[in-house]
């Protein structure tokens, strides 16, 4: 493949850094970490088919294939700093690298992070990110801090990106509730094609927050990982879950067990000393994000679903207990 112009393309228009001392162009690259920081490191793939439904817009895979690693950053409360891009194509399509490329910088460029090499090979289509972060030393947000009477919180309306994934026939999941409307479709759609990494509320946690984990996998499960690593349990209240608009109008009452158990938001879900409760919600409104608190961490194991009685709920979640 024509591999040396695609490279060219990426190379003319990625933006750099100063503490990029040798950027994309040699065998490798040269960056300068700042004294008192740790680095960060996080890398994550998109195979098509499997991340990303086949036809997905371009520009929309660029944007998505860094977010969910800007993603990771933010849920250790890194500043991103530098990025490697990977790329596996079945042939060498200008126009597609160049939206591609549209989308990946677009992102980069809110957040100052600066491409600064990869690889681009022939193969089926895959898009392999590594991004790397800043942090001050010993101040990183760990999955293994959480501590028993910690409040729990999550940021944003998660559900969301799932909910287009059910619409989408890409997973199973509840019926909607009645005619969808198109502009709550192109809501949850937006979610699940550009998610918005909370890279600021990451930092703004930092010194608030003891323990955080992006949702990836879903509110409950991701909370789980938090619980094992950290050996206690957890509470959530399913009443107290922020609900999008979107997604109510589209689910109903069904939009519980997507705002529980869906994936693909990457939104935040941290856990904060119960005397931090004001601080927390000041800092985020300050970097502008909205956080609900919705549940405890208490002692013992797993994560227990309860509804707006204290009960666990009739099905569904018992799997994350
Ligand atoms: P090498 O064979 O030494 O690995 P390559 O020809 O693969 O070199 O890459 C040449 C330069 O272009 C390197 O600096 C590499 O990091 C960069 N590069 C290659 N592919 C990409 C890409 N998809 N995005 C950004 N930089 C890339
Ligand atoms: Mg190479």
């Amino acid at each position: 493949m024509a591999e040396f112009d695609l490279i060219g393309l990426i190379r003319e228009r990625a933006a750099t850094r100063a503490d990029v001392l040798l950027g994309i162009g040699d065998d490798a690259a040269l960056l300068q970490p700042p004294p008192g920081h740790a680095l960060v490191v996080t890398a994550d793939t998109l195979n098509e088919g499997v991340h990303f439904p086949a036809g997905t817009a371009a520009a929309d895979i660029g944007w998505k294939a860094l977010a969910v690693n800007l993603s990771d950053l933010a849920a250790m409360g890194a500043k991103p700093a530098w990025c490697t891009l990977s790329l596996s194509l079945p042939r060498a399509d200008v126009a597609w690298v160049g939206a591609f490329v549209d989308g990946f910088l677009d992102l980069a460029g809110r957040h100052g992070i600066a491409l600064v090499g990869g690889d681009t090979t022939r193969g089926p289509l895959s898009i392999g990110v590594t991004a790397m972060g800043l942090v001050e030393q010993g101040a990183a947000l760990r999955r293994d801090r959480a501590r028993v009477g910690d409040d729990i919180w999550v940021t944003g309306t998660p559900g969301e990106a799932a909910g287009a994934l059910v619409l989408g026939g890409h997973v199973p999941g509840p019926a909607p509730a009645g005619e969808v409307a198109s502009s709550a479709r192109a809501a949850l759609d937006s979610r699940l094609a550009r998610p918005t990494p909370r890279v600021e509320a990451g930092r703004a946690l930092l010194g608030l927050a003891h323990a955080c984990v992006d949702i990836s996998d879903g509110l409950l499960a991701d909370l789980g990982h938090v619980c094992a690593r950290s050996g206690v349990g957890a509470e959530v209240r399913l009443d107290a879950l922020p609900a999008s608009a979107a997604l109510r109008e589209v689910f109903g009452d069904a939009s519980r067990v997507l705002q529980a158990t869906g994936g693909d938001d990457y939104e935040l879900c941290f856990t904060a000393p119960a005397n931090l409760c004001e601080q927390v919600q000041l800092a985020l409104e300050q970097v502008g994000v909205d956080a609900s608190r919705i549940g405890r961490i208490v002692a013992g194991q797993g994560v227990r679903a309860l509804d707006a009685q204290g009960q666990p709920p009739r099905a569904g979640y018992e799997h994350f207990g």
